[in-house]
C-alpha cells in the first residue's frame, strides 16, 4: 500500500544533519540506497542528490514502521519523520559527513515503489555503457554522475555571471535555419508547408552572432547547442553545446582576455585556481616546435638540433641517414621515463617501427638512442646538451627521409615531417609518461592545467581529397592586413597545391588546454568587397556565394562594425574540471558514437501518414 505526500514537506536534504541537529524533529525524503535487517531493528541508507543519512526503524520504539520497513526495497521512494539522534562513537561513520548522526523514525511513508532496478546507483562495478545509457534515469542517480551535471551548472553559471558582468547579453539564437558554415554535415528538418524544403539545425550560431553585431547588440553570448553530423568520431557528439561568444571593436586580444576571464571563474567554481594571462604561439611555431596545432605543453618541445651543429656536422648526419638538411632535425624527448628495456628502446629505434606515423617512410629515425650515442659520442654530447636532455629522459632522434621520388610536394613540406614527428611524440608520450602521471588527457590527477593560446592561423588548406583550398576555420575570417596583397596576387588559384594562399595567416586562434582545443574563433571580415575576394579565392561564383549566405552578405552592406569573437565546448571542459574520462559522463543525457540515443531509442522511423504529409519517400538501400 503506497501512502500520499500529502502536505508533509522535508525540513532537511539527506546529506545535511550533523551532531548539532541532535534531538531535533527532522523529515527526510530520498530513496532507499540499501536496507539492513538485524531482527528488531532495521537500517536504511536513505538517498537524494546531497548525501545519505541513516534511518533507523526500531521495533521497540514503533511496532508498525518497523514492519512496514521490512517491505522496503532498493529504490523505493520514501518519506521518514523522526529524531535526529547523535550515534554512539563506536557506531560512528566516518565516510559520510553525516556519519555521526541517524534519524530514528517515528512515521515512514511509502511514496512509491521500484521494480528490481537492473543495477543500483550504489554498486561499486558498473554495467556496461549500453546499460547505463539504456537506463540513463538510474545512472545518473550515482554520486559521480550528480558530481558531473552539478559540476555542468556551476560552470556554466560562473561563465553567464561573468561574462553579464562584462557587459554581454545571452541572446538565443534558432535551431531551425538554414545550412551554417562550418563545413560538417547538416542535420535537415523537413518542412511540412513547404514539401521538398528543408531547415538545417545549425552547427553553430556563427552567422547569427555576427547578425547581433551588425544589429547592435555589441557583446552577445550564448551556451547553445549545436549539431553536426560527422562520421564516427571517438568522443564527439552530434549535438553539444558551445559557449559561443561575440564582440564588437576588438583586436585578438580583447577576446582571449574575455576568455581567460571567464575560464578563471568556471574553473574556479570547480575549485581549481588558474593564472592568466595564458601562453601565446604561433601556429608555425606550434608546428614547427610540437608538430600539433594544439600542443600539449606539459611535455617538452621537439629541438631542431642543426642549431647546435657545423655545417659538416650535418653533412655527416645527413649522408650516413640519407636525412635531408633543409628539414629540421628533430630531437625528441620525453622526461622522466627512466630506464626502458633494450627491447623497448629497439622498436623505438628501428626503422619501420612507426609504419602509421612515418607513412611511407617519411620519418628516419637515428636508430636505437644508446647507439646513436655510442657511435656519434661528440656530436651527440653537444646535441643532448642543446636539447637539455637529462638522464632518466627518453631521447630520439628523428630527420625526414631524403626521398627524391616523393610523389606529393603537400608530403615533403616542413608542416608535414614536423607533424609526424609530432604523432610520435605524443605516442612516446602516452605509452611512457603517463605511467608518472605527467601525460594524461583527462582526469589528470595532477591537474597541472596548462594553457595555450595558438594564434595565426593560415586562412587556408589544401584538401587532399577534393585537390583544392578550402577555409581553414570558416569563410568569415579575417585575413591578416599584410597578407591582403598575397590573396589579391592568388586569388584564382584555388585548385593549385603550390599556391602560396597557404601562407595565408587569418587572425583566427584557439585556445588549448593539455592538448586539448577548448575553442576555436577569430576576428571577422566585416566588409563586403573583402569577403567577396574571399569567396573568389575559394573558387565560390558570386551566385554560389549569393545562394549560400545571400541574407548575410547583403546584411554586411549595411554598416557592420569590426567584430570577432569565440566559440568553446562546454562539454569538454566540464569534462575536464570533473575528472571524467569521456564526453558520455557530463552530457546528461548523451547518444552513442553512432549518434542513436539508447533511453528513448531515437532515431526511429516515422509513419507513412507523416512522410506522405512531408512528401519524403524513403529508399531503401
Ligand atoms: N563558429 C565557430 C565554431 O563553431 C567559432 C567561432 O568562430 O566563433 O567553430
Amino acid at each position: 500500500m503506497l501512502d500520499f505526500l500529502g502536505d508533509l514537506r522535508r525540513t532537511h536534504m539527506c546529506g545535511a544533519l550533523r551532531p548539532f541537529d541532535a534531538g531535533k524533529k527532522a523529515v527526510l525524503m530520498g530513496w532507499v540506497n540499501r536496507r539492513r535487517d538485524l531482527g528488531s531493528i532495521i537500517f536504511i541508507d536513505l538517498r537524494d542528490r546531497t548525501g545519505v543519512t541513516q534511518v533507523v526503524c526500531n521495533a521497540e520504539r514503533n511496532a508498525a514502521v518497523h514492519e512496514k520497513a521490512g517491505t522496503l526495497r532498493s529504490e523505493y521512494v520514501i518519506a521518514v519523520i523522526g529524531t535526529v539522534k547523535q550515534r554512539d562513537p563506536n557506531t560512528v561513520n566516518k565516510n559520510i559527513p553525516t556519519g555521526e548522526v541517524e534519524l530514528v523514525v517515528d512515521e515512514l511513508r511509502i511514496l512509491n515503489e521500484a521494480k528490481q532496478p537492473p543495477f543500483l546507483p550504489g554498486d561499486t562495478v558498473l554495467p556496461n555503457e549500453e546499460m547505463r545509457l539504456k537506463y540513463r534515469y538510474i545512472d545518473l542517480r550515482r554520486d559521480a554522475m550528480q558530481f558531473n551535471i552539478e559540476t555542468r551548472h556551476k560552470v556554466a553559471k560562473a561563465i553567464r555571471d561573468y561574462l553579464s558582468a562584462q557587459g554581454f547579453f545571452e541572446i538565443e539564437t534558432p535551431f531551425m535555419t538554414r545550412s551554417t558554415p562550418e563545413g560538417a554535415r547538416d542535420y535537415l528538418v523537413p518542412s511540412r508547408v513547404q514539401p521538398g524544403s528543408f531547415y538545417a539545425l545549425p552547427q553553430s550560431p556563427q552567422m547569427f552572432k555576427q547578425i547581433l553585431m551588425i544589429s547592435g547588440f555589441d557583446k552577445y553570448f550564448q551556451i547553445v547547442r549545436c549539431f553536426r553530423d560527422e562520421d564516427f568520431r571517438a568522443d564527439r557528439q552530434a549535438e553539444f553545446t558551445q559557449l559561443d561568444l561575440e564582440m564588437t571593436y576588438p583586436q585578438p586580444e580583447r577576446v582571449w582576455e574575455v576568455v581567460e576571464g571567464f575560464l578563471t571563474a568556471a574553473f574556479a567554481a570547480a575549485g581549481f585556481a588558474i593564472r592568466p594571462p595564458f601562453l601565446r604561439m604561433s601556429y608555425d611555431e606550434a608546428i614547427r616546435s610540437y608538430g600539433i596545432d594544439k600542443p600539449d605543453m606539459r611535455l617538452p618541445a621537439m629541438v631542431d638540433v642543426r642549431g647546435a651543429l657545423t655545417q659538416d656536422e650535418v653533412e655527416e648526419l645527413s649522408s650516413k641517414f640519407r636525412i635531408r638538411k633543409d628539414l629540421p632535425i628533430q630531437l625528441i624527448r620525453i622526461p622522466k621515463v627512466e630506464e626502458i628495456s633494450g627491447t623497448e628502446r629497439r622498436t623505438i629505434g628501428t626503422y619501420g617501427a612507426y609504419q602509421h606515423v612515418q607513412g611511407p617512410s617519411f620519418v628516419q629515425l637515428m636508430t636505437d638512442p644508446k647507439r646513436f650515442a655510442k657511435d656519434y659520442p661528440a656530436l651527440s654530447e653537444k646535441v643532448l646538451k642543446f636539447a637539455k636532455v637529462e638522464a632518466d629522459d627518453l631521447w630520439l632522434l628523428a630527420g625526414a627521409l631524403n626521398r627524391p621520388e616523393a610523389s606529393s610536394v603537400m608530403e615533403q613540406s616542413l608542416q608535414a615531417f614536423c607533424q609526424k614527428c609530432g604523432f610520435l611524440r605524443l605516442d612516446l608520450a602516452q605509452k611512457y609518461a603517463e605511467k608518472h602521471g605527467a601525460f594524461k588527457k583527462t582526469g589528470d590527477p595532477a591537474r597541472d592545467f596548462r594553457f595555450l593560446w595558438v594564434t595565426d592561423f593560415p586562412m587556408f588548406e589544401w584538401d587532399n581529397a577534393e585537390k583544392r583550398w578550402n577555409p581553414a576555420h570558416h569563410p568569415f575570417t579575417s585575413l591578416h592586413e599584410e597578407d591582403m596583397a598575397k590573396l589579391e596576387a592568388n586569388i584564382d588559384s584555388v585548385h593549385d597545391p603550390k599556391s602560396p594562399l597557404g601562407e595565408i595567416r587569418a587572425l583566427a586562434y584557439d585556445v588549448v588546454l593539455n592538448g586539448t582545443e577548448l575553442g576555436s574563433g577569430s576576428i571577422r571580415i566585416h566588409r563586403q568587397d573583402i569577403q567577396k575576394k574571399i569567396f573568389q579565392a575559394l573558387g565560390m561564383t558570386d551566385e554560389e556565394a549569393r545562394a549560400r549566405f545571400g541574407f548575410f552578405l547583403e546584411a554586411l552592406e549595411y554598416g557592420t562594425p569590426p567584430h570577432g569573437g569565440i566559440a568553446l565546448g562546454l562539454d569538454r571542459i566540464v569534462m575536464i574540471l570533473a575528472g571524467a574520462e569521456s564526453l558520455r559522463e557530463v552530457i546528461p543525457f548523451p547518444k552513442t558514437a553512432r549518434a542513436v540515443d539508447l533511453m528513448v531509442d531515437a532515431p526511429t522511423p516515422v509513419s507513412e501518414g507523416q512522410l506522405k504529409e512531408l512528401g519524403i519517400t524513403v529508399r531503401k538501400s
